[in-house]
């Protein structure tokens, strides 16, 4: 049996976010983008994670701190609330260093350019 993909798609990881981590295929939706980038800080893929933020804010996160935040916390699930062509509102669920359960609710925009999606910035509750 495969393993359901981390991002709570109900697809198996093969069939969902791992050909958008593997670069063998583009996200074709914001959404799409969106879970990935979720499953992509659950396994961690840091470079990933700044291959598809757009040029414009790629400056405002280093590597080094992608990579911390990833694997410092225990990922739990991925909620969508709201997605519309070029945002999505999540909740992602996690355990922290201290095992509390915490919520990172966030509001995200998204750009298509030169035929892919880039993460640019989001709103934060
Ligand atoms: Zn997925």
């Amino acid at each position: 049996m495969k393993n359901s993909c981390y991002c709570g798609s109900g697809f198996s990881f093969s069939d969902c976010c791992e050909p958008f981590l593997k670069k063998s295929k583009n996200a074709p939706t914001a959404e799409k983008l969106m879970r990935s980038r979720y499953s992509a800080y659950v396994t961690p893929e840091a470079d990933y994670l700044l291959a598809t933020t757009h040029v414009s804010t790629r400056k405002y996160h280093s590597k080094s701190d992608v990579l911390e935040w990833s694997k410092s916390n225990n990922w739990l699930r991925l909620e969508i609330l709201d997605a519309s062509e070029n945002s999505v509102e999540f909740k992602a669920y996690f355990l922290d260093n201290s095992l509390q359960t915490n919520i990172h609710h966030e509001k995200s925009a998204f750009k298509f350019e030169d035929e892919r999606w880039f993460y640019v910035d989001g709103e934060f509750f």
